[in-house]
């Protein structure tokens, strides 16, 4: 990831900046593609991950839709060209501009998470004389196995429609001339690095869908699983590109599917998350009583994952990449005046000295996305392999 080339030209970029490897991203594209169509799966990457234009740019050129959880959003895929077809817009609260605004455009629909919510779009669409295409966001509670704040499918989360309102809602739509049925959505969590919740929810919409069937006779004509696949963040180099393979091979061994019936997916994390690293300079060694502290020019304004989820990233120092050097322990922190500004805790590093370039792996999703100008810092850069290349090709021309 970080060849001798692009480390000499990372000493002329101001810190702490991210560094994206678009080759990777092509890569984690190219075979989500392979195996997506493999089974003629639908995939909607999902903005919130990341949606820097070049990254949204290179998601679309590969012909996948956009899923989408504001208005803005759903704004930003339209102007990057996102098909409106392909875009779907989910969220908890959405308000009446931005349900406005995606019927304006026209996009493919809505994943909507109350009956309440439901009403209000029949409503405006009304008002628009349109009929707009709705899934439900079924709340399956199924344990994703994640972390508590990464878990959205169990019924005591804020998200979806619980499954013993199904019926209700079915009922109260037939009185909402504006607005169809079109399918079932699903999103159960984040960061999910086992396959047996997806089996999990393969059963439980196999009995959905039974139900449906048997109570309303209703067949839809989509079935959306969301998305959730997690990363190695321990040992990113292990699994650059994600298992898609295995995902889809499971869905499609325990997802029972009607004819005619797409399925989609809305995947986020695992297309970019390999992709970004967050390069930072040591400000300071700091001895404490019984550690020492590496102060980084980055802190948690920049990537906040490990202070709001406590979540590990590996951490590098790439100055010392080809140098041999005594193995040290260090807690890596940033300068925020905030005790949670750590990277991490006692991490296992060649041996650190101001000045030095460490780079925070796996920080391509969740990371620049969720940058704060607390403190009154500044945002960090981004800096694209590609465009560092191009440089430098254009440098040895000239
Ligand atoms: C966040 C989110 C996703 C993407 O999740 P990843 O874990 O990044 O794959 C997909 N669908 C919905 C509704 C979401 O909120």
């Amino acid at each position: 990831m970080f060849n001798s080339d692009i480390l000499q030209q990372f000493s002329d970029i101001q810190t702490p900046f991210y560094f994206y490897d678009m080759d990777l991203l092509s890569k984690s594209l190219y075979n989500l593609k392979l195996v997506s169509e493999k089974y003629g799966y639908i995939v909607h990457y999902a903005l919130k991950a990341n949606s820097n234009d070049r990254t949204l740019e290179t998601v679309k050129n590969q012909g996948f839709g956009a899923d989408c959880v504001s208005g803005n959003e759903v704004k930003k895929a339209v102007e990057i060209g996102f098909d409106a077809e392909k875009i779907v817009f989910a969220g908890v609260g959405k308000s009446d501009s931005e349900i406005n605004f995606a019927i304006d455009n026209s996009i493919f629909g809505f994943n909507c998470e109350s009956i309440e919510e439901i009403e209000i779009i029949n409503e405006l669409a009304s008002k628009k004389n349109k009929k707009v295409s709705v899934s439900l966001r079924l709340n399956p509670d199924i344990d994703a196995l994640t972390h508590n704040y990464l878990t959205t499918g169990l019924s005591e989360n804020k998200f979806g429609i619980p499954l013993v309102f199904l019926d209700n809602v079915i009922f109260k739509m037939k009185n909402l001339t504006n607005v169809e049925l079109i399918g079932l959505h699903f999103h159960i969590g984040s960061q999910i690095r086992s396959l047996k919740p997806y089996i999990k929810l393969c059963d439980k919409i196999n009995q959905i869908q039974e139900e449906l069937f048997e109570n309303h006779n209703i067949k839809l004509k989509h079935i959306n699983l969301g998305g959730g696949l997690g990363i190695n963040y321990e040992n990113p180099d292990n699994e650059l590109v994600p298992d898609y393979e295995s995902f889809f091979d499971t869905i499609n061994k325990y997802l029972n599917v009607n004819n005619n019936q797409q399925i989609h997916f809305e995947l986020g994390r695992s297309v970019v998350g390999q992709m970004g690293s967050l390069i930072s300079k040591v400000l300071y060694i700091k001895n404490g009583v019984e550690k020492k502290f590496v102060i980084l020019d980055a802190g948690m304004t920049d990537l906040i994952r490990p202070a709001l989820y406590g979540s590990v990233h590996k951490i590098e120092n790439i100055s010392k990449k080809n140098i041999p050097s005594k193995i040290c322990k260090y807690d890596v922190v940033g300068p925020v005046c905030e005790s949670s500004d750590v990277f991490a805790s006692q991490m296992e590093l060649a041996e650190t000295q101001r000045g030095d370039l460490l780079a925070i792996r796996s920080a391509g999703a969740y990371g620049e996305i969720m940058v704060s100008e607390y403190n009154l810092r500044n945002k960090p850069l981004a800096v694209y392999s590609d465009e560092m290349i191009l440089k430098n090709k254009m440098k040895i021309a000239f």
